[in-house]
């Protein structure tokens, strides 16, 4: 799987930092880092989570 951002959505709400911390970094001014594009299958529901939860849906998930 690969995670896509849609920079121009982001807001830098970071509840996709609270859903998956290992995979997604949110700075204090609200700038997002995808640590891991292409996180482990284990992974996968949170980072399902993470585009669930996504208060602009701004993630998405491509499968390779
Ligand atoms: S939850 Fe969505 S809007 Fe908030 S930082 Fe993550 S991707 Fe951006």
């Amino acid at each position: 799987m690969r995670i896509v951002v849609d920079r121009d959505l982001c807001q830098g709400h970071g509840v996709c930092e609270s859903e998956a911390p290992a995979v997604f970094s949110v700075s204090k001014q609200g700038v997002l880092t995808i640590l891991d594009e292409s996180p482990a299958e284990e992974l996968r529901p949170v980072v399902e989570q993470a585009v669930a939860f996504c208060p602009t849906s701004a993630l998405r998930i491509e499968e390779d």
